[in-house]
C-alpha cells in the first residue's frame, strides 16, 4: 500500500469508523495511569517506535494515525508480562493483539508482512499441529511474492541448517489434528461478533 492509500486508512480510522475500531480498546486501557511499567516489562520494547506506555496513550487520545503509523503492536510477541505486572491490571496483551486484528482486517500496506507472517505461521499449525519451520517459511516466502526476500534470510536458514534446528520439508496437508479447536474458536469468535 503506498503512503497515499496508508493516510487514507488512518484518516478513515480518525473519523466515524475508528471510533467502533478503536472503542473496545480504549475501555480496556481506559483504568491506565501511564506508569511505564508495561515499558519497563516488555522484552521487545528496544525494537518498538513507540513504547507500549506510548502506545497506550495513543490509543486513549484516539490518536488513530500514530497508532496505525506504529509498528509497536506488531513487535508484541504476547509474552504476557506486561498484562501480569501492570499495577491496573489491565488485559494488555489482548489489547495489542486487538490492534493486530484491526491492522489484519484493514489489510493496511505497513502490517502487510507481519499480517501475512502470522497468517502462514497459523496455517502451518493447523495443519500438523505444531509449526514446521521450513513449511512455515517456504509458506511465508512464497505469499510476500519477492524473489528476493528468501535470499536475505537464506544465510541464517543454512545455519540454522547445519546446527540441526531446522530440517528440509515440503508443505504437506498434513492431518489436521487440532482442527476441533480451529472450529470451536472460530465459533466463539462468531458469537461474540
Ligand atoms: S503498566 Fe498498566 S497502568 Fe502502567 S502504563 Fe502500562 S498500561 Fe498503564
Ligand atoms: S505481551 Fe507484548 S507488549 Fe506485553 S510485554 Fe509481552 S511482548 Fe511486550
Amino acid at each position: 500500500m503506498n503512503t497515499l492509500t496508508l493516510e487514507k486508512k488512518t484518516t478513515e480510522h480518525d473519523t466515524g469508523s475508528e471510533t467502533d475500531d478503536l472503542a473496545p480498546i480504549r475501555d480496556m486501557v481506559s483504568a491506565c495511569i501511564q506508569c511505564g511499567t508495561c515499558t519497563g516489562s516488555c522484552p521487545n520494547a528496544f525494537a518498538m517506535d513507540k513504547t507500549p506506555r506510548q502506545l497506550w496513550r495513543m490509543v486513549l487520545m484516539g490518536d488513530a494515525a500514530a497508532i496505525f503509523n506504529s509498528k509497536t503492536f506488531t513487535l508484541c510477541s504476547a509474552c504476557y508480562y506486561c498484562t501480569l505486572r501492570c499495577p491496573r491490571g489491565l488485559a494488555l496483551t489482548d489489547a495489542m493483539s486487538a490492534l493486530k486484528q484491526i491492522a489484519a482486517r484493514d489489510n493496511l500496506g505497513r502490517y502487510r508482512h507481519s499480517t501475512l507472517f502470522y497468517k502462514k505461521f497459523i496455517e502451518s499449525v493447523r495443519r500438523h499441529g505444531r509449526v514446521r519451520e521450513m513449511e512455515f517459511m517456504t509458506l511465508y516466502f512464497s505469499a510476500l511474492k519477492s524473489p528476493w526476500v528468501p535470499f536475505k534470510f537464506a544465510p541464517l536458514g543454512m545455519k540454522l541448517m547445519q546446527k540441526g534446528k531446522v530440517s528440509l520439508q515440503l508443505p504437506s496437508k498434513g492431518t489436521a489434528p487440532l482442527e476441533k479447536l480451529f472450529k470451536k474458536v472460530a465459533e466463539l469468535e462468531m458469537s461474540d461478533g
